[in-house]
C-alpha cells in the first residue's frame, strides 16, 4: 500500500526529508529541520502523491489515509501530551499546503484547528489567560470560514469593527475576554446563516474539512493562473502539513516572525526580517500592523521607534542568529525563514530559499563563492538568465527633476511609469491596450496576481517588505513600492490623496522600487551599472560556456549597447531596416517601383554610398568581430509609398508619373506576401539589389580595414533559401562583387557566403545546400511560422488557447517547439556537418536569446546564438548554464 502520511519532530522522522517532489517544499524541509536539531514542532504531511491520487479517484481519500491521519495525530499527541479534540487540555494544530516550489494562490494556512466551545475552555484553563483563548477561538473561525468554508470575511470584519465601535476602542487589543467570547457568538450566528449550517464543533470533521480544502485548492482559478505564469506543471499537485500549534500570542514574552539571513532586496550579508511581539504568525505577512525590525542596524538604518528583537528578545535573537548560520550553511543558499517564540522558547515553523531580487541573486551568488560557501560554478547556475532583465533596465536618473508625492517601502527594484489604476482587472485591460500601468492597492492578495502581471509596477499603502505584494512583485521582477502608509487610496471612486493631493485614475505616476519613492508625473531614466558584481558573474559564465553569444542589430547604438553587455560579434544584421531612414527611402521606393534594370540600377547608385557608410559604422564598432548581414528580405511592398505627397516625391525621383508609379503598385500587390516575392527570391529576379549591398559591404570592410587595421569578417547571407541553386546563384553574385571590389581597391578582406535556414526544405535539403553556403544560421521565427504554417503575425490571437490547452507547452514564437522545429534544426546540422564537418551554425532567430531555446542550441551543438541587445547577457548566461547541464 502507498504510504501518504510521513511524520516529524520529537525524535521521529519517516524520512523524505528534502524530498520536495514528495513531501513539498514546506514539508521536505521540515522534516529535514527536524531531522539536523532544530526546534520544530511536531507533524506530518501528508503527501503529493495524495494530491494526484485525490484527483485521480475523483475527489475521494483512500481508507487506509484515514487510519494513516490518525497515526499522524497519535504522534503530534505522543510528543506534546496533549489530546487532540480533548476539552480538557486540548492539542491544537495548523493545517498548510504546500507544493515543491511556494505557490502563492492556493489554500495557505489555517491556524488553531482544534478549538471548539469545550476545548476553548480547556485552553483558557491551561493557559490560564482566557483572553488568549477566546481571541485564538475567533482567529480560527474567521480563518477556517474564509479559507475552507470560503465565506466573505467582509463580514467577519465587520462584526470586528462594530465589536470596537460599541466599546468605543479602536485596537483589537483594548477587547477583553468577555468581548472576544461575545465575538465568538457573532461570528457562529455569521456562519451559520452564510454556510446553513453551524460552525463544525467536531474537531476531526474540521480537520478533514481543512485537508480537503487544501487539496481542492490546486484546482482554484488563482491557483491555476500561477501554474501557467510561471510554467508549474497541473499534474505536481500539493502536499498538506499539519503540525502542533505554537504561540506567539501568550503575551510579551511571545513573538512571531519572518527572516532572510541576507537582504533579499539588495543582497547585502546582513539577517533581514520583521517580527512582532504578541501576535500570531499572519498578523507579520498579512500587514495589518506594523512589525518591528530584527537587528538594531536595520532599526537604526529607518529610524524606528519601536525596539528591534536583538534589544527586545537579546537571548532568543542569539539563539536565532545561530540558527540562520546554521541553515545557511546546511542549505548553502540564502533561506527564508518563519519562527515563533512561545513564552521564551524559539520555534521554526518554515525555512526555504529565499525569494530575491535580480540584484540580490547576484551579489548573493558571488558573495557565497567568495566566502567558500558554493563554487563559481553553482553560483553561474544560481542566478536565472530571465531575471537580469530586471539588472539591465533603466532605473531613475538621478539627475531628473522628481515631484516626489510620498516614500514607502522599497520592495522591489526598478523604476516604472505609467498610468495610475486601481483595480487589478482594468490594470489587465488597459495593459492589453498597450498602456503602461502602475497598479495601485491598498494591499494585494493572490487575487490580484493577473494585475500585478500586467502591471508595470505595483504601489501599496499597507504592509511590509513581506507583504503578499512585496513578495509576489519581487518574484515577477516588477518593481514595487510597499506600505506607503501616507496614501489614502479610495479604489471605488478611482482616486489617491496624500500629502494634499489628489492622483485620479489615469494620471501619470512613477515609482522607484529602488528607494520607495512614489512621485507625479513620469520621471527620465538612465541605463544600469554594468560593473562589479554583475561583471565578476558574467566573467565566471563566460569561462564556463562553449556556445558564442552575437547579436541581433543594425543601428550603431544597438551594435554599441551589444558590445558592452558582451556580444562577439553580429549574428543578424537586417539591412532592410537601414531602409527605411528618411534620407533615403524615396530611393528606396525609385528602386522598387522601377520598370525595369535600368531604372532599378539608377536608384540602386543612390543607395550604395548610404549602405557603405552603415556597414563602414558598424565595422568600426564591431573591431574585427565577425558580422553576418543579410541582403534584403522583406516582400518588397512593405517599402511602398502610402500618400499621395509620397508617391508625387518618387515620380520626381525617377522622373515618371504617379500613375505609372500607382500601376506599378498595384502590380506588386500579393496575397501572401510571407510566402510570396521575399528572401533571395529578390536577389534570383533582380540580382543588382544582391550586388549593390555586397558591394557596400566589401567597400566598407577595406575601408575600415585600412583605416583601423582591424579587418572585419563580413558574413554575407542570403535569406529565405530552399535549394541549393538558390545560394549558388546568389554566392556567385556576392563573389562577383568581393572579385571587382578588390581589384579595384587592391586589398582582399577574408568574408564568408552562407545561408539561413528558414525553411523546412532548406532543412531536409541541408546536405546538399551546405556544398554551397559556408554556414547556416537558423532563422526560427521563419522556421517556426513555416513548419507549424503559423502566421507569426496572426498567431497571437489563438496561441494563448494552444497553449492554455497544452498543444503547445509554451508560445513557440518565444520558446523553441523543440520537439517539431527543434528536429527540424538537429536533422540539418547533421546534414550540413556531414557535407562540410566545419561549417558554422548559429541561430538568429527571436529564440536566440530565450534560456530554454539556448540549452537546445547547446545540446545540438551550435556555435553560437544571436539575441537582441538587451538578451545578450541573458544569453551568455544561459549558454553558461546549458554547458553545465550538458557536463553532467
Ligand atoms: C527569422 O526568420 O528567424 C529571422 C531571424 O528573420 P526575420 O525575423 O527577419 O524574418
Ligand atoms: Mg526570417
Amino acid at each position: 500500500m502507498t504510504q501518504y502520511v510521513y511524520r516529524f519532530g520529537g525524535g521521529v522522522s519517516d524520512g523524505g526529508n528534502g524530498n520536495k517532489n514528495l513531501l513539498g517544499g514546506k514539508g521536505a524541509n521540515l522534516a529535514e529541520m527536524a531531522s539536523i536539531g532544530l526546534p520544530v514542532p511536531p507533524g506530518f504531511t501528508i503527501s503529493t502523491e495524495m494530491c494526484t491520487a485525490y484527483y485521480d479517484q475523483g475527489g475521494q481519500f483512500p481508507d487506509s489515509l484515514r487510519t494513516e491521519v490518525a497515526n499522524g495525530i497519535a504522534h503530534i499527541e505522543g510528543v506534546t501530551g496533549k489530546t487532540f479534540g480533548n476539552p480538557a487540555d486540548p492539542l491544537l494544530v495548523s493545517v498548510r499546503s504546500g507544493a515543491r516550489i511556494s505557490m502563492p494562490g492556493m489554500m495557505d494556512t489555517v491556524l488553531n484547528l482544534g478549538l471548539n466551545d469545550q476545548t476553548v475552555e480547556g485552553l483558557a484553563a491551561v493557559s490560564g489567560d482566557e483572553r488568549f483563548a477566546w481571541d485564538s477561538y475567533r482567529r480560527f473561525i474567521q480563518m477556517y470560514s474564509d479559507v475552507v468554508l470560503e465565506l466573505d470575511h467582509g463580514a467577519f470584519e465587520e462584526a470586528l469593527e462594530i465589536a470596537k465601535e460599541d466599546k468605543g476602542v479602536h485596537l483589537d487589543t483594548d477587547l477583553d475576554a468577555a468581548d472576544w467570547k461575545a465575538l465568538v457568538a457573532r461570528y457562529k450566528k455569521i456562519v451559520e446563516r452564510e454556510w446553513n449550517k453551524p460552525f463544525p464543533q467536531d474537531v476531526h470533521d474540521q480537520l478533514w474539512g481543512a485537508i480537503g480544502a487544501v487539496f481542492g485548492s490546486w484546482q482554484a482559478d488563482r491557483a491555476k493562473v500561477y501554474r501557467r505564469l510561471n510554467d508549474i506543471p497541473h499534474t505536481w499537485g500539493t502536499a498538506v502539513n499539519v503540525q502542533a500549534m505554537v504561540f506567539g500570542n501568550m503575551g510579551d514574552t511571545s513573538a512571531t516572525g519572518v527572516a532572510f539571513t541576507r537582504d533579499p532586496s539588495k543582497g547585502d550579508r546582513a539577517y533581514y526580517g520583521e517580527f512582532l511581539i504578541n501576535a500570531q504568525g499572519e498578523d507579520v505577512v498579512a500587514g495589518i500592523r506594523t512589525p518591528q525590525y530584527l537587528t538594531k542596524a536595520a532599526r537604526d538604518a529607518a529610524g524606528a521607534k519601536a525596539a528591534s528583537m536583538e534589544e527586545a528578545m537579546p537571548e532568543v535573537y542569539g539563539e536565532l542568529a545561530r540558527v540562520f548560520d546554521l541553515l545557511e550553511n546546511h542549505y548553502r543558499d540564502m533561506q527564508d525563514i518563519e519562527f515563533t517564540v512561545q513564552q521564551g522558547k524559539l520555534w521554526m515553523l518554515q525555512t526555504r530559499s529565499g525569494k530575491r531580487t535580480a540584484k540580490a541573486a547576484l551579489k548573493i551568488a558571488v558573495d557565497m563563492a567568495n566566502e567558500g560557501l558554493i563554487t563559481e560554478e553553482e553560483a553561474v547556475a544560481r542566478v536565472d538568465p530571465a531575471a537580469l532583465d530586471q539588472l539591465l533596465h533603466p532605473t531613475l536618473d538621478p539627475k531628473a527633476a522628481r515631484d516626489v508625492l510620498t516614500k514607502g517601502l522599497p520592495a522591489s527594484p526598478g523604476a516604472a511609469s505609467g498610468i495610475a489604476v486601481f483595480d487589478s482587472d482594468t490594470a489587465e485591460k488597459k495593459a492589453e491596450a498597450g498602456e503602461a500601468v502602475i497598479l495601485i492597492r491598498v494591499e494585494t492578495s493572490p487575487e490580484d496576481i493577473h494585475g500585478m502581471h500586467a502591471a508595470k509596477g505595483i504601489l501599496t499603502a499597507r504592509g511590509g517588505m513581506t507583504s503578499h505584494a512585496a513578495v509576489v512583485a519581487r518574484g515577477m521582477g516588477r518593481p514595487c513600492v510597499s506600505g506607503a502608509g501616507a496614501l489614502s487610496i479610495d479604489a471605488k471612486a478611482g482616486v489617491m490623496k496624500v500629502a494634499g493631493r489628489e492622483i485620479r485614475a489615469g494620471d501619470i505616476v512613477t515609482i522607484d522600487g529602488a528607494t520607495g519613492e512614489v512621485m507625479a508625473g513620469k520621471v527620465d531614466t538612465v541605463q544600469p551599472e554594468l560593473a562589479g558584481d554583475f561583471a565578476t558573474l558574467m566573467g565566471w559564465a563566460d569561462k564556463v560556456r562553449r556556445l558564442k553569444v552575437r547579436t541581433n542589430a543594425e543601428t550603431p547604438l544597438d551594435c554599441r549597447t551589444a558590445r558592452e553587455f558582451g556580444a562577439e560579434g553580429i549574428g543578424l544584421c537586417r539591412t532592410e531596416h537601414m531602409f527605411f531612414d528618411a534620407a533615403r527611402i524615396t530611393a528606396v521606393r525609385q528602386m522598387i517601383l522601377a520598370e525595369d534594370v535600368g531604372g532599378r540600377k539608377a536608384a540602386l547608385e543612390k543607395l550604395l554610398p548610404e549602405q557603405r557608410s552603415d556597414f563602414a559604422e558598424i565595422f568600426e564598432i564591431m573591431a574585427g568581430l565577425p558580422c553576418t548581414i543579410r541582403l534584403l528580405d522583406p516582400p518588397l511592398h512593405e517599402f511602398l509609398p502610402h500618400e499621395e505627397a509620397e508617391f508625387a516625391e518618387v515620380a520626381t525621383a525617377a522622373g515618371t508619373t504617379v500613375e505609372v508609379l500607382r500601376r506599378r503598385a498595384a502590380e506588386l500587390h500579393e496575397f501572401n506576401p510571407m510566402l510570396g516575392h521575399r528572401g533571395c527570391r529578390l536577389g534570383v529576379t533582380y540580382p543588382e539589389i544582391y550586388e549593390m549591398q555586397a558591394r557596400a559591404i566589401f567597400e566598407a570592410a577595406v575601408e575600415v580595414a585600412e583605416k583601423s587595421g582591424a579587418a572585419p569578417i563580413p558574413e554575407i547571407m542570403i535569406p529565405l533559401v530552399g535549394t541549393k541553386r538558390e545560394l549558388e546563384l546568389m554566392k556567385a553574385v556576392v563573389d562577383q562583387a568581393a572579385k571587382d571590389v578588390f581589384a579595384e581597391k587592391g586589398r582582399e578582406i577574408e568574408y564568408l557566403v552562407g545561408t539561413m535556414i528558414e525553411l523546412p526544405r532548406a532543412a531536409l535539403k541541408a546536405g546538399e545546400i551546405a556544398e554551397a553556403g559556408a554556414f547556416f544560421s537558423f532563422g526560427t521565427n521563419d522556421l517556426t511560422q513555416t513548419t507549424l504554417g503559423v502566421s507569426r503575425d496572426d498567431a497571437a490571437r489563438f496561441l494563448t488557447t494552444y497553449v492554455e490547452k497544452g498543444i503547445y507547452a509554451k508560445d513557440p514564437f518565444v520558446s523553441l517547439d523543440v520537439e517539431g522545429v527543434g528536429e527540424l534544426i538537429a536533422l540539418a546540422a547533421e546534414r550540413g556537418r556531414k557535407t562540410r564537418p566545419d561549417i558554422k551554425l548559429g541561430i538568429c532567430g527571436e529564440h536566440g536569446g530565450d534560456p530554454a531555446s539556448i540549452a537546445f542550441c547547446e545540446t545540438t551543438g551550435l556555435d553560437y546564438v544571436s539575441a537582441s541587445p538587451y538578451r545578450v547577457p541573458i544569453a551568455r548566461l544561459a549558454a553558461a548554464q546549458a554547458a553545465l547541464k550538458a557536463r553532467k
